[in-house]
Parts: structure tokens; C-alpha cells; sequence
């Protein structure tokens, strides 16, 4: 049967032939229209009671676009475009890693304007921190080393810290372009601190990892793809665990299994698992202090709630991620604040020393 652009002959009158239907994003069912979808990411994502919910959410800004993507569709993305447009700023920075993917802005024209906007929001945000908390120059902060005997210590919570010691850490990196920054403040604040990095994102991006390794920081493992391991069949977590050891192992240049550190994503532990992650010879870090950076993305109710992590708990290990924006905008004033203070900031170490820690040279740098 023909079809597309060629005439057709139907009892002896010629019709033009209609041409294929362009697909249009169809309604998704219980998701809604796109238009829906994208004004629901916000407040549906804002509402995620744990971090793991958030991320199984298909209202995340990486799952409306991929469902897009498929459609294989110029008026699809066109659509797209036009939604995203309408979004108020504080509700399009959500979408920003999504339209600054290579593979997204060849398909977008907007892309361009969209992420003026979005910077100019950043920005923004940050002159608001800044004015409620005024930033002014604090020089460097006490960094110290902690040993952990891998073999011995199987479990951290809040490292057993003394008050007024805190622990630094950041998962689900490396980030292409937030990672080295959150490196430059780290740096300018000649602080060392413990980066828990997934698998696939090392794999992306070997040569931010192998930043954080050559900066001094500590680099442990998360997983090659962030699953909740409570939730999976025990060969799969540890398939999981095994392969994003490897993976950031060789993005540092490493040999699998040399990596000390190990933290469970969402920090859920099971005991089989935390057995296996045992028998490999890591320690487990979970942590006392949540920034909760991955929900609370304005910079200003960000730092506030830091600060009232570190009211609570006065020492320990606190989680943020170097992946998002706001924990770049909100790091200078949480050191500053630490530094007003007086508390001491620490990152971990094997000992005896194992390659993952700043004390071995790695192989890529010998
Ligand atoms: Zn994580």
C-alpha cells in the first residue's frame, strides 16, 4: 500500500495523500499532558518525602525530556520548548542540566535563552544569600586527616567525631562543571573533604575524578548507578557495589577493590550488603548532618537549614552533593560560618593508607 507523499488513486479520483501524522507528545497516562508534566515538576518533586522517592519520581526534569526524546519529534521538542518558556524562573532551573545536555540542545532553539534566564536566576539568588548573610573574606579553616582502619572499623555514622569537628562529605559526583568549583572553594579554603562518587558519572567524567583525587580529597564509592540496594535482589546490589568500585577505580587510575570507602545510596543499608561491602574491605560512611541539598534548592532556605543541622548536632559528618547549583552558591557561606564557629573540619583516611586516600599516589599520576 503506498503511502506518504505519493498521490493515491481511490475509485478513480486522485486524492492527495495526506502525509504521516507528526507525533505530538501524546497524554501520558496518570502523568498528563506535557504541559502538565512540566508545570508538575516543581511542586511534585518539592514534595518528595525522601531523596529516594525524588529520584524515582517521573516527574523528574530527566524523565519529561527522555519521554520526549523517544517521540523522535522536531514538534515535540518544539512543544517542549514552549512550556519550559512559560515556566516561572525558580521552576525552570530544575530543567537546567536537561537543556544544557549536548544531546538535548541540538533539539532545542531554546536552549540559549532558557539558560540566560536560568543563570541570571542563579545569580540572583546568590546576591540574595549574600545580602541576608554578608560573605566577607575568612581566610582558610583547620583541616585535619581522620584514620579509619578499613579492616576494623566497619561503619560510620558520625565518624565518633569530637564537638565542633565536622566532616565534609559530597556524593553522586563527579559533576562536569560544579565539582571543580565546589574543588576551587575547598581549595581557597585549604580544606580537605570525602566525595562519594557513582560509578556512571566517574565513567563520564575521569578527569574531574581524578581533580578531586589529585586536590587531596578522598574518593569512595557509590554505586555504578545509584539504586536503593535495600530494594533490589542481592546479586544485582552487589553487582552494583562491585561495579561502581571499578568504575571510579579506573577513572582514578586505580585497580578495583583499592578504593576504602563505601556509602549506601539513600543510605540504605541492608545487612547482607553491608556484610559484602565489609568483606571488601570498606567502611560504610553515613552521616548525622543532612543539608537535604537535593530538595531545598533555593540557596538562602538551603544555607538556613545547615545552619540548623549544625545547631542540632554540633559535630559529625554532614551529606551534600556536587551536583547542584545551590550547594556550590550556599559552600562558601557554610565554611564561613563553620570558620565563625571555630569548628575544625576533617576528611577520612585508611589507615594503613589505601590508594583511594590523598596518602598514595595514584597510578595515573606516577
Ligand atoms: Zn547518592
Amino acid at each position: 500500500m503506498l503511502t506518504g507523499i505519493f498521490p493515491l488513486l481511490v475509485g478513480g479520483v486522485l486524492l492527495a495523500a495526506t502525509p504521516p501524522p507528526i507525533p505530538t507528545p501524546p497524554p501520558t497516562p496518570a502523568l498528563g499532558t506535557l504541559r502538565q508534566q512540566v508545570r508538575r515538576a516543581k511542586p511534585q518533586l518539592s514534595v518528595s518525602p525522601t531523596l529516594d522517592d525524588y529520584h524515582q519520581s517521573p516527574f523528574q526534569p530527566s524523565e519529561i525530556v527522555e519521554r520526549v526524546h523517544r517521540l523522535e519529534s522536531d514538534r515535540a521538542w518544539a512543544e517542549l520548548c514552549g512550556e519550559l518558556a512559560l515556566l516561572p524562573d525558580d521552576e525552570l532551573e530544575l530543567f537546567e542540566d536537561e537543556i544544557r545536555k549536548p544531546d538535548h540542545v541540538r533539539h532545542l532553539s531554546c536552549s540559549p535563552a532558557l539558560l540566560i534566564r536560568i543563570t541570571a536566576y542563579w545569580k540572583e539568588a546568590e546576591r540574595r544569600l549574600a545580602t541576608a548573610h554578608p560573605l566577607s573574606g575568612f581566610g582558610t579553616l583547620p583541616s585535619a586527616a581522620i584514620s579509619i582502619d578499613t579492616s576494623k572499623d566497619s561503619l560510620l555514622h558520625d565518624g565518633e567525631l569530637p564537638a565542633g569537628q565536622i566532616a565534609l562529605t559530597f556524593d553522586d559526583g563527579p559533576h562536569a562543571t560544579r565539582t571543580p568549583r565546589v574543588l576551587k572553594i575547598l581549595s581557597d579554603a585549604g580544606i580537605k573533604a570525602t566525595f562519594f562518587e557513582i560509578g556512571r558519572n566517574a565513567s563520564a567524567h575521569p578527569e574531574i575524578a581524578r581533580q578531586v583525587l589529585a586536590a587531596g580529597h578522598t574518593v569512595g564509592s557509590h554505586t555504578f548507578s545509584h539504586p536503593n540496594l535495600s530494594r533490589i535482589a542481592e546479586p544485582h546490589a552487589e553487582t552494583e557495589v562491585e561495579s561502581g568500585d571499578a568504575s571510579v577505580s579506573l577513572a582514578l587510575g586505580l585497580k578495583p577493590g583499592e578504593l576504602p570507602f563505601f556509602r549506601f545510596p539513600y543510605g540504605a543499608k541492608t545487612a547482607p550488603e553491608q556484610s559484602f561491602v565489609q568483606k571488601r574491605g570498606n567502611t560504610t560512611v553515613f552521616w548525622n548532618m543532612d543539608s537535604q541539598d537535593w530538595k531545598i534548592r533555593d540557596p538562602h532556605r538551603l544555607f538556613l537549614n545547615v545552619l540548623s543541622e549544625l545547631d542540632r548536632a554540633q559535630h559529625g559528618i554532614i551529606l551534600f552533593h556536587d551536583i547542584h547549583e545551590q550547594t556550590v552558591i550556599v559552600l562558601p557561606h557554610v565554611l564561613a560560618e563553620l570558620r565563625a564557629r571555630h569548628m575544625k573540619t576533617v576528611f577520612f583516611v585508611a589507615a594503613p593508607a589505601k590508594p583511594g586516600t590523598p596518602a598514595v599516589v595514584p597510578a595515573w599520576e606516577r
